[in-house]
């Protein structure tokens, strides 16, 4: 649902990582030229990244020298004397940034994967230049023009499908960044992307900061509630930070989220909710409210050039909601109901508190802990019990059997060393074809948490499928923080975090499935991209997965039926909590994006706004504004939070469509539809179009509220 932060990869030009530098001399070039970042791929499967040879002092050159390269190639084609086609303008600029593809791979691996202070200084290096070689390719007049001529031409000459669509949405992608402004403009349009670039760095690294800073040590006596395995684990973190005999509550949704849930210590609990709520705002060097601020005018100044009246409106234009108020109806029309759901939440919560004559009124860092209790006296559900029949080698078998299912897709651990990982932690398989055995691509996981890696739970490509000059196969990629065992122990899976599992291979699976000629059109559309991953978590539930991998991981006996009646019935269980808390911060993403930044100050906003909304005091925003860094660590999710709501009408509707199916979540006709409308296209057909030949009709909001357990609007 909405509790991942995912990351899949744009290939749009502009999210290509990295920058121009002018002042390269010749023997820096030759230096450059022996970078192993910058290396063509070698080994196996069309070549894979050198992950053994990745050495941060390589970077800044690399990039430098990559950027430089880039710009040779674009202005070359911007300069290119005849007259402009699809071949020699749009396709030589899919060709050309090679060498920056390839590096910024790596540097993904750091930022996100193993990122140190000696990453954090070269990136801050690296940030302002990166920002302004991109604005270098964005507003390259000449290579605008062509781009508009080739654009203009195909009004009358029509190209081939494909072609069309990467000609209309790189026209698009130009104009809505500035290609179309005066040299005055342009000028400001740069600086002002400059700015922002290290802002989001300054946003990411002070989160970063609060989350490794503040940690909760507890003695032993303080353990009460908590499970052995989350013993285990918050007595090795305190082993790692050099307090040996104690237990580390680290400043992450994975160690908060379960203490909250468990721990019948009530300050404690108090005292690790105020903490992780409060990063990014503690008055400190560290503290985001200024950032934000900086961060919303400068996004404001940006598209009052292009002559918009808010970034939301400009952000919008190509996404499937098209504009704000759709965005906003569809989460306006939800938050009434889950308001609604919250006050009855928190009546039953209250009556247990009462009843065990706690003397409290449940607050924020109550919530978790009574909904436990609330599951397991109103469904009888342990969530700990749930646990042991979900464990993670399990559950990777499960999303490779779904994928054979569905996709004829095989996975074959790799194990030669030919596929080089950048932590001994990372497995990889081979993708192929289960019919025909062909080689589809290579699939890495990175399960653990460690230290240096982003918390949550991601997917990325290394490399995206192509198909203009011979098979470009994929690299993909999934992330997750399950706390690593010790030797010999399973990794137990949470039922939240097992969706979120299957909710990341479904990126991957989008990743897999593409057979898009121009990378181009690899590319995702923000509320469009969460749909195909949150409409894979519906097969974790579905008989055919419980029966061969939800197994006892002592015992190996298949999940009780009783216990899975009890998953299903409890599936609308805490709606309220889950569905406010994901629309406060959706909610507030818009606000900010909709309103004069000159009139906000983001502390104060945000208690004015939730105010209005009418927000329970009980629940806080899942994403508070000086940690929101979907929003503000840089641009991504910026006005695109509600994405997640509007893809889950989608995976609804279509999730409907299967239970509804001959064959169900296993329908052989189905799935084939799925993968040709939905999947395999990616962004080659407009989004809306693709869900109507999947579905002979658009979607409704009715399947997602009966999910949620929400009255169904009456029309
Ligand atoms: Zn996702």
């Amino acid at each position: 649902m909405v509790r991942k932060y995912t990351l899949p990869l744009c290939l749009g030009i502009f999210v290509i990582l990295l920058t121009a530098c002018s002042d390269t001399k010749k023997n820096e070039n030759e230096t450059a030229m022996n970078n192993p970042l910058l290396a063509e791929w070698t080994g196996p499967f069309g070549g894979v990244p050198a992950f053994d040879k990745m050495n941060i002092a390589d970077l800044q050159e690399a990039t430098e020298y990559a950027m430089e390269k880039h710009l040779e190639e674009i202005n070359a084609i911007a300069n290119n004397p005849e007259a402009p086609t699809f071949e020699n303008t749009l396709l030589a600029m899919e060709k050309a940034g090679s060498l920056m593809n390839r590096v910024s791979v790596y540097n993904g691996i750091w930022s996100s994967n193993m990122s140190s202070p000696e990453f954090r200084e070269v990136q801050n290096i690296l940030s302002p230049k990166l920002a302004e070689y991109r604005s270098k390719i964005s507003q390259n007049e000449a290579l605008f023009q062509r781009i508009k001529t080739v654009y203009e031409n195909s009004k009358t000459n029509p190209l081939p499908a494909e072609q069309q669509r990467v000609v209309d949405l790189m026209y698009q992608e130009f104009e809505m960044n500035g290609a179309n402004l005066d040299a005055e403009g342009k000028k400001r349009y740069a600086e002002i992307n400059k700015e922002l670039s290290s802002l989001y760095n300054t946003f990411s690294n002070n989160v970063l900061h609060d989350e490794e800073n503040y940690v909760t040590y507890l003695d032993e006596n303080q353990l009460g509630g908590l499970s052995d395995s989350f013993i285990a684990s918050a007595k090795a973190a305190a082993e790692e930070r050099g307090q040996a005999g104690k237990y580390a509550i680290t400043n992450t949704r994975s160690s908060m989220d379960p203490f909250l849930t468990y721990s019948t210590e009530r300050d404690l609990r108090e005292k690790v909710w105020r903490t992780y709520y409060s990063r990014g705002d503690n008055n400190d060097a560290y503290d985001n409210n200024e950032v934000v601020s900086q961060i919303l005018k400068l996004r404001h100044e940006r598209v009052q050039l292009l002559g918009y009246d808010n970034f939301a409106d400009w952000r919008l234009q190509d996404r499937m909601a098209k504009n704000p108020d759709n965005a906003m109806q569809l989460m306006e029309t939800v938050w009434e109901a889950s308001l609604a759901r919250v006050e009855e939440e928190v009546a039953e919560m209250q009556a247990i508190a009462d009843a065990e004559r706690a003397g409290i009124a449940i607050a924020p860092w109550h919530y978790r802990f009574y909904a436990e209790k609330l599951r397991r006296a109103k469904y009888d559900l342990d969530s700990d019990e749930v646990k042991q029949y979900v464990e993670l080698n399990n559950l990777t078998d499960a999303i490779f059997y779904v994928a054979g299912e569905l996709f004829n897709f095989n996975f074959t651990p790799i194990t030669d060393g030919s596929v080089p990982v950048f932590h001994e932690d990372v497995k990889v398989w081979e993708v192929t074809d289960r019919t025909s055995g062909e080689h589809i691509g290579v699939f890495y996981l990175d399960p653990y948490a460690r230290t240096g890696k982003r918390s949550g739970a991601w997917a990325t490509q290394y490399r995206s499928y192509a198909n203009y000059d011979g098979k470009r196969t994929v690299l993909g990629s999934n992330n997750s923080n399950f706390v690593k065992p010790a030797p010999g122990e399973s990794v137990l899976v949470s039922w939240d975090d097992a969706e979120t599992f299957f909710h990341e291979f479904g990126h991957a699976l989008h990743f897999f499935s593409s057979n898009v000629t121009y990378p181009y059109l690899g590319g995702g559309v923000r509320d469009y991209t969460e749909f195909q991953s949150q409409l894979l978590e519906r097969w974790l539930i579905t008989d055919e997965v419980i029966n061969r991998y939800l197994k006892h991981y002592k015992t190996g006996e298949v999940m009780p039926q009783e216990l899975i009646a009890k998953i299903k019935k409890a599936a609308t269980f805490n709606q309220g909590f889950a569905t406010t808390e994901f629309l406060a911060s959706a909610l507030m993403d818009m606000k900010y994006h909709t309103t004069d930044p000159a009139t906000i100050n983001p502390k104060e906003f945000e208690k004015e706004m939730l105010a209005q909304l009418n927000m329970p005091e009980e629940i806080v925003m899942r994403h508070r504004t000086p940690h929101f860094s979907h929003v503000f660590s840089g641009e991504g999710y910026a006005t695109a939070y509600y994405g997640y709501l509007w893809a889950d009408v989608l995976t609804s509707d279509a999730a409907e469509a299967f239970a509804e199916a001959p064959g169900g979540f296993y329908d052989k006709e189905l799935a084939a539809k799925l993968i040709k409308y939905l999947f395999s296209p990616r962004n080659a057909i407009d989004p809306s179009e693709a869900y109507r030949l999947f579905r002979g009709r658009d979607a409704t909001i009715d399947a997602l509220m009966r999910d949620r357990g929400f009255p169904v609007p009456v029309k």
